[in-house]
């Protein structure tokens, strides 16, 4: 029967879509089994491509009528499984939808259609002395629809803010398949930042228009080596409750840092039981200040060694370590889980040293990697899955970290989203009657719950399902494609 339904679905696309933008033969269609998160996969029922909001409107509304669930899918680099298709709907793929159609510097916006990728943006207006400040680790390849989706993050947006800081207006295809604008100036309800984040389950992104930031006048980067977690934390609070904001603060362990040197051989500091980079930008006289004040305040908190980057090649070597330890970790353990969990930034001391006691207890080492200025955790959590019973102990670790990032206020997800990954945690962050609240925002929308179910909220097929596994190095990282922070 739904064979039967996915077939007449594909020839009534075929009547506005070339037949090459409708997939259905099934070798081709496992391309799109999965995104980041490969160990979830569902082969779609039908693939289209289109070109134009129009088409993307036409195909949703196909669907509505036949009643048919659609998932929206940008570079398929999400780490939550939120692009993860069904195999009884289709799959909206926006990678035919790539023209930057308005560049404005003046107002300092851009207009671009959901396929562009993220840094095509900053590249097209780089020349201009303008970028475009959110930068996921994944920006040469990732889409800004599927930022806008996820609120993707990055190293830099501790200054700058997440991708719902530079969205000013969006044109969206509703689920019903209605083609609506939303914008920061509409008085009323903020249904733009509503739709922000909302991971494919409140229509289809068809055009962004972004926020385009002025390039710093100076940057500069430095690294402080500390004897532990603990006393590196208490720098980055004593940092930004001095007033300072950084770029950028980013930590790595000793145990991250003992496989970024395995497989980069960044040579940071010798005995280094913690490391810190932090990046300044701004205008030349309020870097130079930051710069001393930051120095004195790791000098405080017992850096044993300050390293100053005076060149783009000084600080490439810097970020070197801390740019490859996520893939890095590789060639410390055969497999390893990614976690991504959030805590305030004042409680960094007391979760690491919670996460090194966990570890301890249940003998799996966990290497930490995170954006220490959002208290944006991305604790790897390392295991020998040749060994009996050590998946699921390191399940279990990986479950009481976020359990952890819970009791002290934090959030289940930084920047990767819930997607499938996490919408079995949902329940222990919010009550039922705040899922309940949710699922009312997203029936407003979506009142058929056509557009991209299964994702973020729970359901029991979900339970006890293994988040995050991976093997060895990204095979996005491996590419050459991104970077993971
Ligand atoms: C190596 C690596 C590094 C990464 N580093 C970071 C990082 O530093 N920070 C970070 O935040 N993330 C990071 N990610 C995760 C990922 O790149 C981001 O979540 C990114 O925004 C996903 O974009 P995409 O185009 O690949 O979206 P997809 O994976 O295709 O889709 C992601 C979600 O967006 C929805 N979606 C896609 N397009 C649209 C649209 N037009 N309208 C509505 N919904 C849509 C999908 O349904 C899905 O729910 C990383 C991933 C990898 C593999």
């Amino acid at each position: 029967m739904v064979m039967k339904t996915l077939d007449e679905l594909s020839r009534r696309f075929e009547e506005f879509l070339d037949h090459k933008s409708v997939i259905t033969d099934p070798v081709r269609l496992r391309t799109y089994e999965c995104d980041g998160l490969t160990h979830h996969r569902a082969t779609p029922g039908v693939v289209v491509l289109p070109e134009t909001a129009e088409q993307v409107a036409a195909v949703v509304r196909i669907c509505n009528e036949y009643g048919v669930p659609f998932v929206a899918r940008g570079s398929g680099t999400g780490l939550s499984g939120g692009a993860l298709p069904r195999t009884d709907g289709v799959l909206i793929v926006t990678s035919k939808m790539r023209r930057i159609l308005e560049i404005d510097v003046a107002d300092r916006r851009a207009v671009v259609e959901p396929g562009v990728t993220n840094l095509a943006i900053t590249e097209a207006v780089r020349d201009q002395g303008y970028y475009y400040a959110p930068d996921p680790s994944s920006q040469q390849i990732c889409s800004i629809g599927g930022n806008v989706a996820e609120n993707s993050g990055g190293a830099h947006c501790l200054k700058y803010g997440f991708t719902v800081n530079h969205v000013l207006a969006l044109e969206i295809v509703t689920p019903d398949g209605d083609i609506v604008e939303l914008s920061d100036v509409d008085p009323g309800y903020d249904l733009l930042g509503a739709f922000v984040g909302s991971e494919g389950t409140l229509g289809i992104a068809t055009k962004v228009t972004v926020r385009l930031t002025r390039a710093p006048e100076a940057v500069t980067t430095l690294l402080a080596a500390f004897g532990g977690t603990e006393q590196g934390g208490q720098a980055v609070s004593a940092i930004i409750g001095g007033g300072i904001v950084p770029a950028a603060i980013e930590m790595m362990d000793a145990l991250a840092i003992e496989a970024a040197e395995a497989a980069v051989a960044c040579a940071y500091p010798e005995g280094a039981g913690a490391v810190l980079i932090v990046e300044l930008d701004g205008p030349e006289a309020e870097v130079r200040h930051q710069f001393d004040e930051v120095t004195r305040i790791c000098r405080e908190s017992g850096a044993f060694e300050l390293r100053t980057a005076a060149d783009p090649a000084e600080r490439a070597a810097i970020w070197k370590g801390r740019k490859s330890a996520f893939a890095a970790v590789g060639r410390i353990s055969p497999a390893y889980i990614v976690q991504d969990g959030v805590v305030p930034r004042t409680a960094l001391p007391e979760v690491l040293a919670s996460i090194d006691r966990l570890s301890w207890e249940h003998g799996i080492r966990v290497a930490n990697v995170f954006h220490a200025g959002d208290g944006n955790l991305h604790p790897l959590v390392l295991f020998d899955d040749a060994e009996p019973g050590a998946g699921e102990r390191a399940e279990l670790v990986s479950g009481k970290i976020l359990d952890l990032c819970i009791e002290h206020g934090g959030s289940i997800t930084g920047e990767h989203g819930v997607g499938v990954d996490k919408s079995r945690y949902m329940p222990k962050m919010f009550s039922d009657d705040d899922l309940d609240t949710m699922q009312l925002v997203r029936c407003a929308f979506d009142p058929r719950g056509l557009s991209n179910p299964g994702k973020v909220f729970p359901t029991p097929r979900l339970c006890g399902e293994v988040p995050g596994v991976r093997k060895g190095v990204h095979p996005l990282v491996e590419s050459g494609q991104a970077e993971q922070f």
